[in-house]
């Protein structure tokens, strides 16, 4: 989502003729967006603006501007603890930094702020619903980006067709909880309804979408992942940890046997599907024993991707009043490693299978020398290509594969 927010932002930025450069030492304005869902995310952030103090001392003139989830309601804390910041703004509060610069240099910014899209690679993320309902305990999102609220469908296609019209050719529909999308407009819109609509824009040639919670994801949205051509068969399905008591801890509303049955029912319905996970080792209370279940379900469901991270208080969450955290540093980090060793040998097998298989990848641009694109179920494939083929789709037959990747070459 932050992704999402500072390419809308930098995409208006572009509008009033700025382009970026690659040092703050160079800019004129410099734009931090924060996360604070962990406590190494802030310290990233705190640590940044620290060591931009000495350039906007001196160099008053450079505007340097923090958003994102770090800001909240009331910025007077924030202010004084970094009084070299000219402007504070909430996640996707975007108009006071345009306005600031707007004034700066003499630009009218009204139309900037009324056109905010991403900027245009070939693939771009859509913010369909702001906020989270959820409230689980270890989380600060709700109290950061709000409440749920749905943007209308027309709105989202229209977005989604200016991309397409810009060359994009893959969109990822993002909230915080995905699966709960339209409850809160007219006549209760779902997932499913807008993954048909988006599904008609001719040049978009494949949908995303991001982040699934378990107790939304319908029988609907799971028939329209399995129906819908261009809808890719991949879902992100946060499981957070395997112990009954844990998720009630953390109030996550299902048990780990409904979890497993879920997935059971996604792999019946959709057999190509690839899954993809969050969890959290080291919670307020997780003994070593619940911490196995957790690997216990790794081992079970076997999912293609794990985004892991050991559990850290957030200020104001529930976890932070109501209860201790009380796993060490170090067993927290023996259980990271645990999740990371297993993951990486299941990951090794999943990925060997594809093997002399043809896949058909998007590619999506070079990293590191090498062209590389995502092929359907979300694996990164590098492909011995040519540069004119970004932004093309091509079915690639892979030669080698690693946990984290594939090499292959034009079939
Ligand atoms: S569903 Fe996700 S974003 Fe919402 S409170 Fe729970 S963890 Fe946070």
């Amino acid at each position: 989502m932050n992704k999402a927010d500072s390419e809308r932002l930098e995409s208006a930025l572009v509008q009033m003729g700025l382009s970026s450069v690659s040092s703050p030492d160079d800019a004129d304005v410099i734009f931090l967006n924060s996360c604070v869902v962990r406590q190494s995310a802030e310290d990233k952030v705190v640590g940044t603006l620290g060591s931009l103090k000495p350039l906007k001392v001196n160099n008053p003139g450079k505007i340097v501007a923090l958003m994102g989830c770090m800001v909240g309601p009331k910025t007077d804390v924030l202010e004084q603890r970094f009084p070299y910041v000219d402007v504070f703004l909430r996640p996707q509060q975007y108009e006071p930094l345009i306005n600031l610069i707007g004034e700066r240099l003499g630009i009218d910014a009204e139309g900037c702020i009324g056109t905010l899209t991403a900027s245009p690679n070939v693939t771009a993320y859509i913010p369909i619903i702001h906020g989270c309902d959820k409230f689980c305990t270890f989380c600060i999102i709700p109290y950061r980006r709000g409440r749920e609220i749905s943007r209308p469908i027309p709105e989202i296609v229209r977005e989604a067709e200016l991309l397409s019209h810009r060359g994009v050719k893959e969109v990822t529909l993002l909230g915080q909880n995905v699966d709960s999308y339209g409850h809160d407009l007219p006549g209760n819109p779902d997932l499913g309804d807008l993954l048909s609509e988006v599904n008609e824009i001719t040049s978009i040639q494949r949908v995303r979408f991001l982040t699934s919670h378990p107790n939304d994801m319908s029988d609907h949205i799971i028939d329209k992942v399995a129906e819908l051509e261009k809808v890719c068969e991949n879902i992100n399905l946060p499981f957070q940890a395997g112990d009954d008591q844990v998720l009630l801890d953390m109030r996550r509303g299902y048990t780990s046997d409904d979890y497993i049955r879920l997935v059971e029912k996604i792999r019946n319905r959709i057999p190509t599907v690839s899954i993809s996970t969050d969890l959290i080792v080291g919670f307020c209370g997780e003994s070593d024993s619940q911490f196995e279940k957790t690997l216990d379900m790794l081992r079970e469901i076997r999912f293609d991707k794990v985004h892991s991270a050991a559990y850290s208080t957030r200020e104001g969450t529930i976890a932070d009043r109501k209860m201790k955290d009380d796993v060490s540093d170090e067993d927290k980090r023996y259980r990271l490693r645990a999740v990371d060793e297993l993951q990486e040998q299941i990951q090794t097998e999943l990925n060997s299978s594809y093997v002399d298989v043809e896949t058909q990848v998007l590619i999506e641009g070079m990293k590191r020398g090498r062209i590389y694109g995502r092929n359907r179920s979300d694996k990164l494939v590098y492909v011995d290509a040519p540069e004119d083929t970004i932004g093309s789709m091509v079915n690639v037959t892979i030669k080698e594969t690693s946990p984290w990747s594939l090499n292959g070459s034009l079939s």
